[in-house]
């Protein structure tokens, strides 16, 4: 059991205190996240994350799995850790690799010498491995320009590290450092996409649903929470408040114009989740909405709901089609319940004439 993992962090562009705390936020974050999979020791040097298990019991798939979904993380890839000469790292490339090296058409070694007294230059050694490995596989032919596999060395203080490109992490912001926003998640599509795409930017999420029993069923709720229990990989433990709604929709349906009642029931469903926000320390409401998907999506519509807040309403959908919002769904997993027939509490109240351009 030698593999270890190798962490490339995000936001580079980030300076002084951000990128301090873009650090710390991460790194716990990361603590945090690999806790269900074993004792593992992480720590950075050298720009580079290490994450390092501590004994056989680790469950290293379920951790890798786990890292691919940390926000903050733009690339990572796994390694194996060997002795410091050349003979270690070509038996370890080989070893290591042998199933890829067999498959690719076209390899290179790239070297990296943290340690200036290893006794090879960097392009010394790179030839050294990369010869031996072109006479092992006849086959293989070396490319430094587009190689198909690139095999990495790297030569670091208490050991040398061969690894295979690194693969995309999910990039973003650490979540937590952005603050904590309330996202109005009801069944659909939209709303876990746009709650992913504001955790994305590092926020800490509460989930605010208004459940309009008996109108929507028990299996709807349900729906709500498997979507956020989905959520939870990317996002961090969530928190979800389940907000009765029919008594509103009731009285607004025997008391309001009915072209109006769309409009008016997303004024109360933004009051309510910012009394949430208030009272959970959020600075911020986060929607699925998208310019122009129905009615009560118009610029006009919008107006009207976000009057009645104070703070500030992120809409991270505004511009996209719903096209690309289904690929996002179902990259990260949520558009198969998403699916799920349950009615939701807007489809049934909506009026046969919603005004879309309401005048507030
Ligand atoms: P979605 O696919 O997210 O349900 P939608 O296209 O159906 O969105 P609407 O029904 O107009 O659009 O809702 C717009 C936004 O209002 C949703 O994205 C969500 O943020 C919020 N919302 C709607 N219904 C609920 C609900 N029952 N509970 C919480 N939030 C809701
Ligand atoms: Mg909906």
């Amino acid at each position: 059991m030698n593999e270890i993992f190798l962490l490339k962090l995000g936001e580079l562009v980030l300076k002084g205190l951000n990128r301090r705390s873009f650090e710390e936020k991460l790194m716990s974050n990361i603590r945090r996240r690999l806790t269900p999979y074993g004792k593992f020791h992480i720590y950075t040097r050298q720009s580079t994350t290490y994450v390092e298990p501590q004994n056989d019991e680790c469950d290293m798939e379920g951790a890798w799995n786990a890292l691919t979904k940390i926000f903050g993380i733009v690339g990572l890839s796994r390694a194996r850790a060997c002795d410091k000469t050349p003979e270690a790292m070509l038996e370890t490339a080989r070893t290591y690799f042998d199933g890829q090296l067999r498959a690719a058409k076209t390899f290179k070694v790239e070297s990296k010498r943290a340690d200036k007294s290893f006794p090879m230059t960097s392009i010394q050694l790179s030839q050294w491995v990369g010869g031996e490995l072109d006479e092992l596989y006849p086959d293989l032919l070396v490319d430094v320009h587009a190689p198909e596999l690139t095999i990495h060395l790297e030569v670091r203080d208490y050991a040398a590290y061969v690894h295979a490109d690194p693969q995309p992490g999910a990039g973003g912001l650490p979540v937590g450092m952005g603050g904590r926003a309330i996202s109005l998640l009801s069944g659909g599509i939209d709303s876990p996409v746009a709650s992913w795409m504001m955790a994305k930017r590092g926020v800490q999420l509460e989930m605010v649903h208004f459940f309009s029993y008996p109108y929507t069923s028990e299996e709807a709720k349900q729906k709500v929470l498997d979507l956020a229990k989905l959520l939870t990989p990317w996002c961090g433990r969530l928190k979800v408040h389940i907000v009765p709604f029919t008594a509103i929709q009731e009285e607004l349906r025997r008391s309001c114009p009915e072209e109006l009642f769309t409009i008016l029931m997303r004024r109360f469903m933004m009051r309510i989740a910012q009394r949430v926000a208030f009272r959970e320390g959020a600075g911020a409401l986060i929607t699925g909405e998208s310019l122009g998907q129905v009615a009560s999506q118009t610029m006009y519509a919008m107006r009207c709901t976000e009057a009645v807040c104070e703070l500030p309403v992120f809409r991270p959908l505004i511009g996209m089609d719903k096209e690309e919002i289904i690929r996002i769904a179902r990259k990260i997993n949520t558009l198969e319940t998403s699916n799920l027939p349950y009615e939701d509490c807007c489809t049934v109240f909506t009026p046969k004439h919603p005004r879309t351009r309401p005048k507030l």
